[in-house]
Protein backbone atom coordinates (compact mmCIF):
# COMPACT_ATOMS: atom_id res chain seq x y z
CA UNK A 1 0.00 0.00 0.00
CA UNK A 2 1.55 3.61 -1.36
CA UNK A 3 1.79 5.80 2.12
CA UNK A 4 -0.84 8.51 0.86
CA UNK A 5 -3.34 5.64 0.05
CA UNK A 6 -6.68 7.16 -1.30
CA UNK A 7 -8.71 4.94 0.79
CA UNK A 8 -7.35 3.49 4.09
CA UNK A 9 -5.83 0.18 3.55
CA UNK A 10 -7.39 -2.41 6.15
CA UNK A 11 -7.14 -5.65 3.81
CA UNK A 12 -7.06 -8.62 5.14
CA UNK A 13 -3.76 -11.17 4.90
CA UNK A 14 -3.28 -11.93 1.06
CA UNK A 15 -1.87 -14.86 -0.32
CA UNK A 16 1.92 -14.09 -1.96
CA UNK A 17 0.36 -14.46 -5.57
CA UNK A 18 -2.21 -11.62 -4.86
CA UNK A 19 -1.29 -8.32 -5.81
CA UNK A 20 -3.24 -5.03 -4.05
CA UNK A 21 -3.76 -1.68 -5.67
CA UNK A 22 -5.79 0.96 -4.26
CA UNK A 23 -7.25 1.43 -7.50
CA UNK A 24 -7.58 -1.48 -10.26
CA UNK A 25 -8.78 -0.07 -13.67
CA UNK A 26 -9.96 -1.87 -16.59
CA UNK A 27 -9.42 -1.10 -19.76
CA UNK A 28 -6.06 0.89 -21.43
CA UNK A 29 -8.47 2.49 -24.26
CA UNK A 30 -8.74 6.27 -24.37
CA UNK A 31 -10.96 6.37 -21.20
CA UNK A 32 -8.33 3.76 -19.06
CA UNK A 33 -5.15 6.04 -20.42
CA UNK A 34 -7.22 8.93 -19.25
CA UNK A 35 -7.96 7.15 -15.91
CA UNK A 36 -4.28 6.51 -15.36
CA UNK A 37 -3.73 10.04 -16.20
CA UNK A 38 -6.05 11.48 -13.46
CA UNK A 39 -4.32 8.78 -11.04
CA UNK A 40 -0.79 9.28 -11.49
CA UNK A 41 -0.67 13.56 -11.86
CA UNK A 42 -3.45 14.56 -9.52
CA UNK A 43 -3.03 11.33 -6.52
CA UNK A 44 0.58 11.00 -6.50
CA UNK A 45 0.98 8.22 -4.09
CA UNK A 46 -2.14 6.34 -5.31
CA UNK A 47 -1.61 2.75 -6.02
CA UNK A 48 -3.26 1.73 -9.75
CA UNK A 49 -2.81 -0.62 -12.01
CA UNK A 50 -4.38 -0.97 -15.60
CA UNK A 51 -5.74 -4.52 -16.83
CA UNK A 52 -5.71 -5.02 -20.34
CA UNK A 53 -6.60 -7.95 -22.48
CA UNK A 54 -5.09 -6.73 -25.66
CA UNK A 55 -1.27 -6.97 -26.35
CA UNK A 56 -1.32 -3.48 -26.55
CA UNK A 57 -3.09 0.32 -25.45
CA UNK A 58 -5.82 1.97 -27.68
CA UNK A 59 -9.02 -0.09 -27.22
CA UNK A 60 -10.86 0.67 -30.48
CA UNK A 61 -8.63 1.90 -32.15
CA UNK A 62 -5.93 -0.71 -31.86
CA UNK A 63 -9.01 -3.28 -32.16
CA UNK A 64 -10.27 -1.67 -35.71
CA UNK A 65 -8.12 -2.36 -38.60
CA UNK A 66 -10.42 -1.85 -41.78
CA UNK A 67 -9.23 0.34 -44.50
CA UNK A 68 -9.39 4.14 -43.86
CA UNK A 69 -10.34 3.24 -39.80
CA UNK A 70 -10.96 6.77 -38.73
CA UNK A 71 -12.72 9.33 -36.20
CA UNK A 72 -16.25 10.64 -36.74
CA UNK A 73 -15.75 13.10 -34.57
CA UNK A 74 -13.09 15.62 -34.03
CA UNK A 75 -9.88 15.25 -32.06
CA UNK A 76 -9.78 18.83 -30.31
CA UNK A 77 -13.14 17.31 -28.27
CA UNK A 78 -12.03 13.37 -28.47
CA UNK A 79 -8.90 14.43 -27.66
CA UNK A 80 -8.18 14.82 -23.18
CA UNK A 81 -8.09 18.32 -22.43
CA UNK A 82 -4.95 18.30 -21.03
CA UNK A 83 -3.08 17.52 -23.80
CA UNK A 84 -3.21 19.52 -26.91
CA UNK A 85 -4.50 18.20 -30.13
CA UNK A 86 -2.17 19.79 -33.03
CA UNK A 87 -3.45 17.80 -36.38
CA UNK A 88 -6.86 17.94 -38.83
CA UNK A 89 -9.52 17.48 -36.76
CA UNK A 90 -10.71 13.79 -38.41
CA UNK A 91 -7.63 11.38 -37.70
CA UNK A 92 -7.17 8.17 -38.64
CA UNK A 93 -6.50 5.34 -35.80
CA UNK A 94 -2.53 5.41 -36.52
CA UNK A 95 -2.78 9.31 -35.06
CA UNK A 96 -4.90 8.54 -32.44
CA UNK A 97 -2.72 5.73 -30.93
CA UNK A 98 0.42 8.12 -31.33
CA UNK A 99 -1.32 10.62 -29.47
CA UNK A 100 -1.92 8.04 -26.71
CA UNK A 101 1.08 6.70 -26.65
CA UNK A 102 2.52 10.09 -26.25
CA UNK A 103 0.45 10.31 -23.02
CA UNK A 104 1.38 7.45 -21.40
CA UNK A 105 5.24 8.39 -21.93
CA UNK A 106 5.16 11.85 -20.72
CA UNK A 107 3.50 11.03 -17.95
CA UNK A 108 5.67 7.60 -17.35
CA UNK A 109 2.20 5.84 -16.89
CA UNK A 110 3.68 2.30 -18.81
CA UNK A 111 4.35 0.98 -16.21
CA UNK A 112 1.38 0.80 -14.30
CA UNK A 113 -0.49 -1.06 -17.31
CA UNK A 114 -0.08 -5.10 -17.50
CA UNK A 115 -1.12 -6.29 -21.35
CA UNK A 116 -2.14 -9.62 -21.82
CA UNK A 117 -4.72 -9.78 -19.03
CA UNK A 118 -7.98 -10.83 -19.28
CA UNK A 119 -10.30 -9.96 -16.33
CA UNK A 120 -12.77 -13.18 -16.06
CA UNK A 121 -14.55 -12.26 -12.56
CA UNK A 122 -14.74 -9.22 -9.70
CA UNK A 123 -16.12 -9.55 -6.41
CA UNK A 124 -16.70 -7.21 -3.49
CA UNK A 125 -16.36 -8.59 0.05
CA UNK A 126 -18.44 -5.98 2.11
CA UNK A 127 -16.67 -7.62 5.42
CA UNK A 128 -13.10 -6.64 3.96
CA UNK A 129 -13.98 -3.74 2.10
CA UNK A 130 -12.34 -5.02 -0.77
CA UNK A 131 -12.76 -5.97 -4.88
CA UNK A 132 -10.79 -9.21 -5.71
CA UNK A 133 -10.33 -9.77 -9.41
CA UNK A 134 -9.18 -13.05 -11.20
CA UNK A 135 -7.71 -12.63 -14.58
CA UNK A 136 -5.64 -14.45 -17.06
CA UNK A 137 -2.73 -13.66 -18.74
CA UNK A 138 -2.92 -14.31 -22.03
CA UNK A 139 0.52 -15.46 -23.08
CA UNK A 140 1.10 -18.03 -20.87
CA UNK A 141 -2.44 -19.42 -19.57
CA UNK A 142 -1.26 -18.56 -16.18
CA UNK A 143 -4.00 -17.26 -13.63
CA UNK A 144 -3.45 -13.59 -11.86
CA UNK A 145 -5.66 -12.30 -8.98
CA UNK A 146 -5.55 -8.61 -7.62
CA UNK A 147 -7.00 -7.18 -4.90
CA UNK A 148 -8.10 -3.77 -4.92
CA UNK A 149 -9.94 -0.95 -2.77
CA UNK A 150 -11.74 1.18 -5.72
CA UNK A 151 -12.81 -0.36 -9.63
CA UNK A 152 -12.48 2.03 -12.01
CA UNK A 153 -14.74 0.45 -15.15
CA UNK A 154 -13.18 1.54 -18.23
CA UNK A 155 -14.36 -1.39 -20.89
CA UNK A 156 -16.17 0.54 -23.75
CA UNK A 157 -19.15 -0.60 -24.54
CA UNK A 158 -18.78 -3.73 -27.07
CA UNK A 159 -17.34 -6.91 -27.30
CA UNK A 160 -13.70 -6.26 -28.78
CA UNK A 161 -13.58 -10.17 -30.29
CA UNK A 162 -16.31 -9.81 -32.72
CA UNK A 163 -18.85 -7.69 -34.62
CA UNK A 164 -22.92 -8.20 -34.48
CA UNK A 165 -23.71 -9.97 -37.87
CA UNK A 166 -28.01 -10.23 -37.80
CA UNK A 167 -28.62 -13.76 -39.64
CA UNK A 168 -30.18 -13.09 -43.40
CA UNK A 169 -31.30 -16.67 -45.22
CA UNK A 170 -29.22 -17.93 -47.48
CA UNK A 171 -25.92 -16.49 -45.98
CA UNK A 172 -24.18 -19.98 -46.41
CA UNK A 173 -24.49 -20.22 -49.62
CA UNK A 174 -22.79 -16.99 -50.68
CA UNK A 175 -20.00 -18.28 -52.86
CA UNK A 176 -17.70 -15.09 -51.72
CA UNK A 177 -16.64 -13.86 -48.59
CA UNK A 178 -18.42 -12.30 -46.14
CA UNK A 179 -16.28 -9.77 -43.42
CA UNK A 180 -16.96 -8.10 -40.82
CA UNK A 181 -15.05 -4.44 -40.25
CA UNK A 182 -14.38 -5.39 -36.81
CA UNK A 183 -12.41 -8.09 -37.29
CA UNK A 184 -10.96 -7.20 -41.12
CA UNK A 185 -8.62 -10.04 -42.13
CA UNK A 186 -5.23 -9.10 -43.09
CA UNK A 187 -5.19 -10.98 -46.40
CA UNK A 188 -8.62 -9.52 -48.06
CA UNK A 189 -7.43 -8.87 -51.31
CA UNK A 190 -10.62 -6.26 -52.55
CA UNK A 191 -8.31 -5.34 -55.65
CA UNK A 192 -10.83 -5.01 -58.93
CA UNK A 193 -13.58 -7.36 -56.62
CA UNK A 194 -17.27 -6.14 -56.51
CA UNK A 195 -18.47 -5.09 -53.12
CA UNK A 196 -21.27 -4.98 -50.69
CA UNK A 197 -21.12 -2.95 -47.98
CA UNK A 198 -24.53 -3.29 -45.64
CA UNK A 199 -24.99 -0.39 -43.90
CA UNK A 200 -24.79 2.78 -43.15
CA UNK A 201 -23.39 4.20 -40.19
CA UNK A 202 -19.79 6.20 -39.83
CA UNK A 203 -18.12 2.75 -40.31
CA UNK A 204 -19.37 2.30 -43.94
CA UNK A 205 -18.95 5.67 -44.60
CA UNK A 206 -15.57 5.48 -43.75
CA UNK A 207 -14.92 2.33 -45.28
CA UNK A 208 -16.01 2.85 -48.88
CA UNK A 209 -14.44 6.12 -49.69
CA UNK A 210 -11.36 4.20 -48.66
CA UNK A 211 -11.59 0.72 -50.97
CA UNK A 212 -13.32 2.62 -53.84
CA UNK A 213 -10.52 3.55 -56.04
CA UNK A 214 -9.18 -0.18 -55.73
CA UNK A 215 -12.02 -2.45 -56.19
CA UNK A 216 -14.25 -2.86 -59.19
CA UNK A 217 -17.29 -1.37 -57.16
CA UNK A 218 -18.53 -0.91 -53.95
CA UNK A 219 -22.18 -0.66 -53.40
CA UNK A 220 -23.61 0.65 -49.79
CA UNK A 221 -26.71 -0.98 -49.16
CA UNK A 222 -28.54 0.36 -46.38
CA UNK A 223 -32.21 -0.29 -45.10
CA UNK A 224 -32.42 3.58 -43.93
CA UNK A 225 -30.27 6.35 -44.44
CA UNK A 226 -28.35 8.62 -41.90
CA UNK A 227 -27.21 11.76 -41.78
CA UNK A 228 -23.46 13.18 -42.20
CA UNK A 229 -21.89 16.28 -42.34
CA UNK A 230 -19.22 16.97 -44.93
CA UNK A 231 -17.02 19.39 -44.66
CA UNK A 232 -13.60 20.72 -45.32
CA UNK A 233 -10.63 18.37 -42.82
CA UNK A 234 -9.89 21.40 -41.22
CA UNK A 235 -10.58 24.10 -38.97
CA UNK A 236 -10.32 27.39 -39.65
CA UNK A 237 -9.83 28.83 -36.04
CA UNK A 238 -7.34 26.64 -35.53
CA UNK A 239 -5.31 27.26 -38.45
CA UNK A 240 -5.42 31.19 -37.79
CA UNK A 241 -4.36 30.65 -34.62
CA UNK A 242 -1.06 28.69 -35.81
CA UNK A 243 -0.15 31.58 -38.16
CA UNK A 244 -0.77 33.75 -35.30
CA UNK A 245 1.82 31.79 -33.11
CA UNK A 246 -0.41 30.92 -30.53
CA UNK A 247 0.48 28.75 -27.83
CA UNK A 248 -1.06 24.71 -29.02
CA UNK A 249 -1.97 24.73 -25.53
CA UNK A 250 -4.20 27.64 -26.18
CA UNK A 251 -5.06 26.94 -29.55
CA UNK A 252 -6.61 23.23 -27.89
CA UNK A 253 -8.68 25.00 -25.42
CA UNK A 254 -10.04 28.22 -27.70
CA UNK A 255 -10.70 25.44 -30.42
CA UNK A 256 -12.52 23.20 -28.31
CA UNK A 257 -14.58 26.02 -26.56
CA UNK A 258 -15.62 26.86 -30.55
CA UNK A 259 -16.42 23.63 -31.36
CA UNK A 260 -18.24 22.77 -28.24
CA UNK A 261 -20.33 26.16 -28.37
CA UNK A 262 -21.44 25.13 -31.76
CA UNK A 263 -22.43 21.70 -31.16
CA UNK A 264 -24.60 22.81 -28.33
CA UNK A 265 -26.03 25.58 -30.85
CA UNK A 266 -26.88 23.28 -33.20
CA UNK A 267 -28.58 20.87 -30.64
CA UNK A 268 -31.04 23.15 -29.73
CA UNK A 269 -31.78 24.05 -33.53
CA UNK A 270 -32.56 20.11 -33.77
CA UNK A 271 -34.74 20.82 -30.92
CA UNK A 272 -36.01 23.85 -31.63
CA UNK A 273 -36.51 23.77 -35.49
CA UNK A 274 -35.72 20.03 -36.52
CA UNK A 275 -36.70 21.12 -40.07
CA UNK A 276 -34.22 23.62 -40.45
CA UNK A 277 -31.47 21.89 -38.73
CA UNK A 278 -32.26 18.92 -41.10
CA UNK A 279 -32.64 20.87 -44.68
CA UNK A 280 -29.09 22.06 -43.30
CA UNK A 281 -27.71 18.70 -43.40
CA UNK A 282 -29.10 17.82 -46.18
CA UNK A 283 -27.78 21.12 -48.20
CA UNK A 284 -24.20 20.11 -47.10
CA UNK A 285 -24.47 16.53 -48.74
CA UNK A 286 -26.48 18.14 -52.05
CA UNK A 287 -23.80 20.17 -52.31
CA UNK A 288 -21.01 17.26 -52.85
CA UNK A 289 -24.00 15.60 -54.83
CA UNK A 290 -25.07 17.45 -57.06
CA UNK A 291 -28.82 18.33 -57.78
CA UNK A 292 -29.62 15.55 -59.95
CA UNK A 293 -28.44 13.25 -57.44
CA UNK A 294 -31.80 10.84 -55.43
CA UNK A 295 -31.18 12.37 -51.83
CA UNK A 296 -34.75 10.91 -51.46
CA UNK A 297 -34.47 8.35 -50.56
CA UNK A 298 -30.47 7.70 -49.91
CA UNK A 299 -29.80 10.87 -47.73
CA UNK A 300 -32.62 11.58 -46.50
CA UNK A 301 -33.52 10.24 -42.75
CA UNK A 302 -36.56 10.37 -41.83
CA UNK A 303 -35.68 10.80 -38.15
CA UNK A 304 -34.89 13.97 -36.22
CA UNK A 305 -31.31 15.07 -36.21
CA UNK A 306 -28.90 13.83 -33.20
CA UNK A 307 -30.37 10.86 -32.24
CA UNK A 308 -27.70 8.92 -33.02
CA UNK A 309 -23.95 10.91 -33.25
CA UNK A 310 -23.62 12.64 -37.24
CA UNK A 311 -20.59 11.61 -38.53
CA UNK A 312 -18.27 13.77 -40.23
CA UNK A 313 -17.42 13.08 -43.29
CA UNK A 314 -13.82 14.73 -44.27
CA UNK A 315 -13.66 16.34 -47.15
CA UNK A 316 -16.91 14.47 -48.25
CA UNK A 317 -14.82 11.66 -49.83
CA UNK A 318 -18.24 9.56 -49.26
CA UNK A 319 -19.67 11.57 -51.62
CA UNK A 320 -16.76 11.95 -53.87
CA UNK A 321 -16.66 8.26 -54.41
CA UNK A 322 -20.03 7.98 -55.01
CA UNK A 323 -19.81 11.14 -57.54
CA UNK A 324 -16.78 9.40 -59.31
CA UNK A 325 -19.13 5.78 -59.82
CA UNK A 326 -17.15 4.09 -58.26
CA UNK A 327 -19.87 3.94 -55.16
CA UNK A 328 -23.23 3.82 -54.63
CA UNK A 329 -25.94 3.66 -53.14
CA UNK A 330 -29.13 1.32 -52.59
CA UNK A 331 -31.67 1.90 -50.38
CA UNK A 332 -33.71 -1.30 -49.09
CA UNK A 333 -33.98 -4.75 -47.59
CA UNK A 334 -32.47 -7.52 -48.28
CA UNK A 335 -34.49 -10.97 -49.03
CA UNK A 336 -31.84 -13.03 -48.91
CA UNK A 337 -28.05 -13.82 -49.89
CA UNK A 338 -27.77 -15.77 -53.05
CA UNK A 339 -24.92 -17.62 -54.51
CA UNK A 340 -23.47 -14.35 -56.16
CA UNK A 341 -24.88 -11.74 -53.75
CA UNK A 342 -27.62 -10.26 -52.21
CA UNK A 343 -31.43 -10.66 -53.44
CA UNK A 344 -33.75 -7.39 -52.47
CA UNK A 345 -37.09 -7.40 -50.74
CA UNK A 346 -38.16 -4.40 -54.36
CA UNK A 347 -36.80 -7.49 -56.83
CA UNK A 348 -33.17 -5.84 -57.63
CA UNK A 349 -30.25 -8.20 -57.26
CA UNK A 350 -26.44 -6.17 -56.35
CA UNK A 351 -23.68 -9.14 -57.44
CA UNK A 352 -20.60 -9.11 -55.46
CA UNK A 353 -17.27 -11.21 -54.51
CA UNK A 354 -17.19 -9.88 -50.96
CA UNK A 355 -19.50 -8.65 -48.45
CA UNK A 356 -19.02 -6.55 -45.97
CA UNK A 357 -21.11 -6.43 -42.71
CA UNK A 358 -21.40 -2.92 -41.00
CA UNK A 359 -23.70 -4.29 -38.73
CA UNK A 360 -22.48 -2.64 -35.77
CA UNK A 361 -21.53 -4.20 -32.22
CA UNK A 362 -22.37 -6.99 -29.45
CA UNK A 363 -22.99 -4.09 -26.53
CA UNK A 364 -21.24 -5.85 -23.47
CA UNK A 365 -20.74 -3.06 -20.64
CA UNK A 366 -19.17 -5.03 -18.09
CA UNK A 367 -16.47 -6.38 -20.20
CA UNK A 368 -17.70 -9.96 -19.98
CA UNK A 369 -16.57 -9.93 -16.16
CA UNK A 370 -18.47 -12.22 -13.88
CA UNK A 371 -19.65 -9.90 -11.07
CA UNK A 372 -20.16 -10.62 -7.68
CA UNK A 373 -21.45 -8.55 -4.44
CA UNK A 374 -21.01 -11.01 -1.03
CA UNK A 375 -21.17 -14.14 -3.36
CA UNK A 376 -24.39 -12.94 -5.08
CA UNK A 377 -23.88 -12.51 -8.91
CA UNK A 378 -24.53 -9.18 -9.61
CA UNK A 379 -27.81 -8.36 -11.77
CA UNK A 380 -26.28 -5.14 -13.90
CA UNK A 381 -30.05 -4.71 -14.82
CA UNK A 382 -31.92 -4.22 -11.93
CA UNK A 383 -29.44 -1.42 -10.76
CA UNK A 384 -30.48 2.13 -10.59
CA UNK A 385 -27.88 4.23 -11.79
CA UNK A 386 -26.24 7.43 -10.50
CA UNK A 387 -25.82 10.00 -13.44
CA UNK A 388 -24.39 7.03 -15.39
CA UNK A 389 -21.74 6.24 -13.85
CA UNK A 390 -22.51 4.63 -10.08
CA UNK A 391 -24.39 1.95 -9.19
CA UNK A 392 -27.14 1.41 -6.44
CA UNK A 393 -25.87 -2.12 -4.88
CA UNK A 394 -22.42 -1.80 -6.34
CA UNK A 395 -19.81 0.07 -3.78
CA UNK A 396 -16.74 1.50 -4.80
CA UNK A 397 -16.96 1.34 -8.40
CA UNK A 398 -17.06 3.95 -10.72
CA UNK A 399 -18.07 2.99 -14.37
CA UNK A 400 -17.26 4.92 -17.70
CA UNK A 401 -19.75 5.77 -20.44
CA UNK A 402 -18.84 8.37 -22.60
CA UNK A 403 -20.98 10.56 -25.00
CA UNK A 404 -23.00 9.86 -28.14
CA UNK A 405 -23.61 12.62 -29.55
CA UNK A 406 -20.78 14.74 -28.18
CA UNK A 407 -17.05 13.16 -27.70
CA UNK A 408 -16.99 9.98 -25.92
CA UNK A 409 -13.60 11.84 -24.47
CA UNK A 410 -15.14 14.91 -23.10
CA UNK A 411 -17.23 12.42 -20.37
CA UNK A 412 -14.40 9.95 -19.64
CA UNK A 413 -12.23 13.55 -18.50
CA UNK A 414 -15.54 14.75 -16.30
CA UNK A 415 -15.96 11.09 -14.71
CA UNK A 416 -11.62 11.25 -13.98
CA UNK A 417 -12.26 14.84 -11.94
CA UNK A 418 -15.39 13.04 -10.35
CA UNK A 419 -12.89 9.87 -8.91
CA UNK A 420 -10.13 11.70 -8.15
CA UNK A 421 -12.89 14.29 -5.96
CA UNK A 422 -14.49 10.89 -4.62
CA UNK A 423 -11.68 9.04 -3.47
CA UNK A 424 -10.09 12.41 -2.25
CA UNK A 425 -13.31 12.78 -0.28
CA UNK A 426 -13.35 9.54 1.41
CA UNK A 427 -9.87 9.56 2.04
CA UNK A 428 -10.56 12.92 4.11
CA UNK A 429 -13.66 10.89 5.93
CA UNK A 430 -11.49 8.18 6.20
CA UNK A 431 -14.14 5.58 4.45
CA UNK A 432 -13.30 2.51 2.99
CA UNK A 433 -16.65 2.31 1.26
CA UNK A 434 -18.76 4.21 -0.49
CA UNK A 435 -22.14 3.22 -2.71
CA UNK A 436 -24.85 4.95 -4.26
CA UNK A 437 -28.66 4.23 -2.32
CA UNK A 438 -31.98 5.93 -3.30
CA UNK A 439 -33.14 8.07 -0.83
CA UNK A 440 -36.63 7.58 1.03
CA UNK A 441 -37.79 10.86 -1.33
CA UNK A 442 -36.89 8.84 -4.24
CA UNK A 443 -37.81 5.13 -3.15
CA UNK A 444 -41.56 6.00 -5.29
CA UNK A 445 -39.50 6.94 -8.33
CA UNK A 446 -40.68 5.68 -11.31
CA UNK A 447 -38.12 3.75 -12.99
CA UNK A 448 -37.37 3.13 -16.80
CA UNK A 449 -34.67 1.67 -19.68
CA UNK A 450 -31.34 3.40 -19.24
CA UNK A 451 -31.68 5.49 -22.06
CA UNK A 452 -35.20 7.00 -24.02
CA UNK A 453 -35.34 5.67 -26.95
CA UNK A 454 -37.13 8.82 -28.02
CA UNK A 455 -33.77 10.66 -27.37
CA UNK A 456 -31.29 8.16 -28.61
CA UNK A 457 -31.60 4.65 -30.24
CA UNK A 458 -28.60 3.29 -31.78
CA UNK A 459 -29.33 -0.51 -32.93
CA UNK A 460 -26.58 -1.68 -30.61
CA UNK A 461 -28.36 0.00 -27.42
CA UNK A 462 -31.56 -1.15 -28.28
CA UNK A 463 -31.06 -4.74 -28.80
CA UNK A 464 -29.04 -4.86 -25.02
CA UNK A 465 -30.93 -2.16 -23.13
CA UNK A 466 -32.76 -4.95 -20.83
CA UNK A 467 -28.57 -5.76 -20.44
CA UNK A 468 -28.29 -1.71 -19.15
CA UNK A 469 -28.98 -0.32 -15.02
CA UNK A 470 -32.44 1.55 -14.49
CA UNK A 471 -33.07 5.15 -14.80
CA UNK A 472 -34.79 7.47 -12.18
CA UNK A 473 -37.24 10.59 -12.87
CA UNK A 474 -34.84 12.88 -11.62
CA UNK A 475 -31.25 14.02 -13.12
CA UNK A 476 -29.60 12.49 -10.25
CA UNK A 477 -30.80 9.20 -11.31
CA UNK A 478 -30.47 9.53 -15.02
CA UNK A 479 -27.60 9.04 -17.81
CA UNK A 480 -28.24 12.57 -19.32
CA UNK A 481 -25.91 12.05 -22.38
CA UNK A 482 -25.57 16.05 -22.64
CA UNK A 483 -22.05 17.31 -21.98
CA UNK A 484 -23.38 20.94 -21.85
CA UNK A 485 -25.51 20.15 -18.66
CA UNK A 486 -23.05 17.78 -17.24
CA UNK A 487 -20.23 20.14 -17.42
CA UNK A 488 -21.42 22.08 -14.46
CA UNK A 489 -23.51 19.49 -12.79
CA UNK A 490 -20.85 16.61 -12.50
CA UNK A 491 -18.36 19.43 -10.81
CA UNK A 492 -20.62 20.28 -8.60
CA UNK A 493 -22.32 17.17 -7.15
CA UNK A 494 -22.66 17.14 -3.25
CA UNK A 495 -20.59 14.69 -2.27
CA UNK A 496 -22.11 14.13 0.71
CA UNK A 497 -25.62 14.13 -0.35
CA UNK A 498 -27.62 11.49 1.32
CA UNK A 499 -27.56 9.62 -1.97
CA UNK A 500 -23.60 8.78 -1.04
CA UNK A 501 -23.62 6.25 1.59
CA UNK A 502 -20.02 5.71 3.22
CA UNK A 503 -18.90 3.05 5.39
C1 LIG B 1 -14.76 2.41 -35.30
C2 LIG B 1 -15.18 3.32 -34.19
C3 LIG B 1 -15.01 4.68 -34.31
C4 LIG B 1 -15.39 5.53 -33.26
N1 LIG B 1 -15.22 6.86 -33.41
C5 LIG B 1 -15.56 7.68 -32.40
C6 LIG B 1 -15.38 9.10 -32.52
O1 LIG B 1 -14.94 9.60 -33.53
N2 LIG B 1 -15.75 9.88 -31.48
C7 LIG B 1 -16.28 9.36 -30.34
O2 LIG B 1 -16.58 10.12 -29.42
N3 LIG B 1 -16.44 8.02 -30.20
C8 LIG B 1 -16.10 7.17 -31.18
N4 LIG B 1 -16.30 5.83 -31.04
C9 LIG B 1 -16.77 5.29 -29.80
C10 LIG B 1 -15.48 4.81 -29.08
O3 LIG B 1 -15.51 3.46 -28.85
C11 LIG B 1 -15.19 5.61 -27.89
O4 LIG B 1 -15.24 6.93 -28.18
C12 LIG B 1 -13.85 5.34 -27.21
O5 LIG B 1 -12.77 5.04 -28.05
C13 LIG B 1 -14.07 4.28 -26.22
O6 LIG B 1 -12.94 4.26 -25.41
P1 LIG B 1 -12.91 3.38 -24.11
O7 LIG B 1 -11.53 3.42 -23.60
O8 LIG B 1 -13.98 3.81 -23.18
O9 LIG B 1 -13.33 1.92 -24.59
P2 LIG B 1 -12.62 0.97 -25.65
O10 LIG B 1 -11.93 1.71 -26.70
O11 LIG B 1 -13.66 -0.02 -26.04
O12 LIG B 1 -11.50 0.26 -24.78
C14 LIG B 1 -11.83 -0.61 -23.74
C15 LIG B 1 -10.63 -1.47 -23.44
O13 LIG B 1 -10.96 -2.30 -22.32
C16 LIG B 1 -10.46 -3.59 -22.56
N5 LIG B 1 -11.26 -4.55 -21.81
C17 LIG B 1 -12.61 -4.74 -21.89
N6 LIG B 1 -12.98 -5.76 -21.09
C18 LIG B 1 -11.85 -6.23 -20.49
C19 LIG B 1 -11.59 -7.29 -19.57
N7 LIG B 1 -12.57 -8.09 -19.13
N8 LIG B 1 -10.31 -7.48 -19.17
C20 LIG B 1 -9.30 -6.67 -19.62
N9 LIG B 1 -9.51 -5.67 -20.52
C21 LIG B 1 -10.75 -5.45 -20.93
C22 LIG B 1 -10.60 -3.78 -24.06
O14 LIG B 1 -9.71 -4.76 -24.53
C23 LIG B 1 -10.28 -2.39 -24.59
O15 LIG B 1 -8.93 -2.24 -24.92
C24 LIG B 1 -15.95 4.98 -32.08
C25 LIG B 1 -16.12 3.60 -31.98
C26 LIG B 1 -15.75 2.77 -33.01
C27 LIG B 1 -15.94 1.31 -32.85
Amino acid sequence: MAQASAVADRSPARSPKTEHFDVLIVGAGISGVGGAWHLATRMPGTSFVVLESQESFGGTWLTHKYPGIRSDSDLYTFGYRFKPWVGAPIASAEEILRYMGEVIDENDLGRHIRYGHEIRSASWSGKDKLWTIEAVRKDTGEAARFTANFLWMCQGYYRHSEGYTPEWPGMKSFKGRIVHPQTWPEDLDYKDKRIIVIGSGATAATLIPSIAKACKHVTMLQRSPTYFIPARNAIDLADTLRQLDVDETWIHEIVRRKILYDQDEFTRRTFEEPEAAREELLAGVKAYLGENFEIEPHFSPSYRPWRQRIAFVPDGDLFMAIRSGKASVATDEIERFTETGIQLKSGKTLEADIIVTATGFNLNVLGDIAFSIDGKPLDFGKTVTYRGMMFTGVPNMVWVFGYFRASWTLRADLIGDFVVRLLTHMKEKGARQVSVALRPEDRDMPLSTWIDPENFNPGYLMRGMHLLPKRGAKPEWQHTQDYWSERKSLPETDLDDPAFVYE
